[in-house]
Order: structure tokens, then C-alpha cells, then sequence
């Protein structure tokens, strides 16, 4: 079971708090709660955004849902978040487009009694941030390494030494460096005892970073490492942070002419578009981060601060952000790939057709 920790920043009271003093630490039920997220470059977002209109409705709240654009997102989030303080939101739920430039607003929300929750990326060197709410990170990270190892023993169609690459994400994201952590937690060893090759010898994050998690940027990286070093080589497979990039590295290999029936890519989200590749046996391996329960828990989390309630947390120590070590409420992330893909989608209809329509 998950301890539930109470949170001293929360300004809420504790749960034998009497019921009047707990009613005046809340707010209105009929509240408006702001929703700032970052772009729709992955399917999660957009999901994330409809779930929240309904979701906060549903709760009795006004949701105020807003994207930042597709250009000039930091400025643009900046003000959607300074507008929706000035408008009288009561807690503001983040996706971070650049996780480290909003010390400004939040400071403004802290001055104006308004609570934040980080919501999937971490928001850094800011002491008003009152709660974090994602998929455990590391864990995918982990699980993301281990699908790699998994998929060449698999697919390669010999034993190691198997090449590989590495690709992590955007340096402004937060998650990018935990996601990368955690799997190199599983592959550095691997690296060490010469079981994998990174023949780019480009194993750091500053070398792997894909810039604003864009496909083409990793597909052009993925077409460089290829030219440098693949061309009489054989690939056998690549880390990637998430299904975006996954297509795009396979786009990169098919490309080039190389077999993608032995190759070995990772992924993360379940978006559609890999659900129906990782069926059609070429991504191997996404991770399913079920964004309807993640909202769900948001919403309880805003709902207890709207009683006045203590906030569900259940880990107090893997999230500093350089100020603070921020209360977090982590959703355990599965492992998918073609063989569990029934179980893993069951409860999601429109991914379980996918699986069917492909078996
Ligand atoms: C999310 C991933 C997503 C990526 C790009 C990360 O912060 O955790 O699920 O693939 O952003 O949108």
C-alpha cells in the first residue's frame, strides 16, 4: 500500500484538523483551476488536455485549459500562466515547456495564494511548487533499458556484442535526464562489459539530447550515426525516450536500407501510430503511461486541496528541484510490447482494437 504523506506546504490542514478550519483552508467548490501545457507534440498531451476539460467539469470546477503554441512556447506559457493567476485560479496544474523559466510566475502564484502542481515534468529552481504529479520516471527509464537488452537477445539473430545508439530527449524537460538515468542504470554495465557497442562512442546526454523532442531532429541525428558509422556495420538497435522518436529513428534505418525485422527500437506512450508499428513487428517496445488515470489523480489531488484536505503524496525524496525536494504522487508505467500488448490495453479500447485487428 502507498503511505500517504501529508505535505507542510500545502497550507492545507492535516486530516484531524477541525472541520471549519479545514473548510477555511480550501477554496470554492466552483473554483477555476488553470491547465498550462506544453505543445502537442506527443498524442499524451492532447489527451491530457481533453480529459481535463471533462474531468475538472465533471468535479464541479472551471477548467481554463490552455497549450502553449508552436512557436514561442516558453514566453507564450509564461503568460497563459500569469493570466490564469490575474484570472483567479485557485491551483494551476503545469506540463513545463521549459521546466526551469517560470520562477517568475510561480512566484506570483505563491504571492496570490495559488497552488502548483507539476504535472508528468518536474518545474526546477523554484520553491513554489507545491506538489508533482507523473508516471515514475526512473522506473520507465529502467524499463526502457531492459526492453533494449530484451529486444536485441530477441531479434538480432546473434548472440552479443549487439551496436547500439542512444537517443534521450529535450534538455529543457526535466523527465529527459531521468528517463535517460534510469536506462542507462540498466545499459551502462552493459556498455562497461562490452556486451553493447555504441560505435558513435556518443553516450552522454548533451550528445544524445533531441532538441524540443522533435521527430526530425532525431531522424537526422539517426541519418549522421548511420553514415558515420553504419555503413558496412550492422545496427542492432536504440535507445529512444519515447514513440516519436522511435518512428523516426526506424523511418532513419529503413531509409538507409537496413533491416528493420532484426533491429531493436524502444519507445514510450503507447501512441497509436507505434501501437500499430510494435503489432507489425518493427518498433519493439513502448511504455503505457494510462493519461486518464494520471488526470483522474490530479483532480483527487485538486479536490483535497479544494476541502482543505491533506494531498495524497507518495514519495517524498526522488524529486529536488534544486530548491526543494518537491511532494510527489508517482503512477507505476508498464512495459508493453507485442507479446503482453492484450493485457496491457485492456482497459483501452482504442488501442485494444489495434492489437486485435493486428493478431
Ligand atoms: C513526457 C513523455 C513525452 C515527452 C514528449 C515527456 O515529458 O513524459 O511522455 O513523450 O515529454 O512530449
Amino acid at each position: 500500500a502507498l503511505a500517504l504523506t501529508g505535505c507542510s506546504s500545502s497550507g492545507g490542514r492535516g486530516g484531524d484538523a477541525g472541520a471549519s478550519e479545514s473548510a477555511a483552508a480550501g477554496f470554492a467548490a466552483d473554483a477555476t483551476i488553470g491547465v498550462a501545457l506544453p505543445d502537442k507534440t506527443s498524442e499524451n498531451w492532447v489527451l491530457a488536455g481533453n480529459l481535463f476539460e471533462n474531468g475538472l467539469k465533471d468535479a464541479g470546477f472551471k477548467g481554463d485549459v490552455q497549450y502553449a503554441p508552436a512557436s514561442n512556447t516558453v514566453a507564450e506559457q509564461q503568460n497563459q500562466i500569469s493570466a490564469m493567476i490575474t484570472n483567479g485560479a485557485k491551483v494551476i496544474v503545469i506540463g513545463a515547456k521549459d521546466g526551469k523559466q517560470l520562477g517568475t510566475q510561480l512566484q506570483q502564484a505563491a504571492d496570490a495564494g495559488v497552488k502548483i502542481i507539476a504535472y508528468d515534468r518536474l518545474i526546477e529552481n523554484t520553491p513554489n511548487v507545491d506538489y508533482y504529479v507523473a508516471f515514475d520516471n526512473f522506473k520507465v527509464g529502467e524499463l526502457q533499458g531492459q526492453a533494449l537488452l530484451d529486444g536485441l537477445e530477441a531479434r538480432s539473430g546473434h548472440a552479443a556484442p549487439w551496436n547500439i545508439e542512444l537517443f534521450s530527449g529535450s534538455p529543457d524537460d526535466a523527465n529527459s535526464a531521468v528517463f535517460f538515468n534510469g536506462a542507462m542504470k540498466v545499459l551502462q554495465p552493459k556498455i562497461d562489459d562490452g556486451t553493447l557497442v555504441v560505435k558513435s562512442g556518443q553516450t552522454d546526454i548533451q550528445q544524445t539530447a533531441t532538441q524540443g523532442w522533435k521527430a526530425e531532429n532525431a531522424q537526422s541525428r539517426m541519418d549522421s550515426l548511420l553514415t558515420a558509422n553504419y555503413t558496412s556495420a550492422t545496427i542492432d538497435g536504440v535507445l529512444s525516450p519515447n514513440d516519436t522518436l522511435a518512428r523516426a529513428i526506424i523511418t532513419s534505418v529503413k531509409q538507409a536500407g537496413k533491416d528493420i525485422s532484426t533491429f531493436t527500437v524502444t519507445g514510450q506512450d503507447s501512441e497509436v501510430e507505434s501501437v500499430k508499428s510494435i503489432m507489425a513487428g518493427e518498433q519493439y517496445s513502448t511504455i503505457n503511461k494510462d493519461t486518464s488515470l494520471l488526470v483522474e489523480q490530479t483532480i483527487k489531488m485538486i479536490g483535497q486541496l479544494q476541502k482543505g484536505e491533506e494531498v495524497d503524496v507518495n514519495d517524498t525524496e526522488q524529486y529536488d528541484n534544486g530548491v526543494k525536494v518537491v511532494p510527489a504522487y508517482l503512477l507505476p508505467p508498464v512495459i508493453v510490447t507485442k507479446e503482453n500488448a492484450a493485457e496491457a490495453y485492456a482497459n483501452n479500447p482504442t488501442l485494444l482494437d489495434i492489437v486485435k485487428a493486428a493478431q
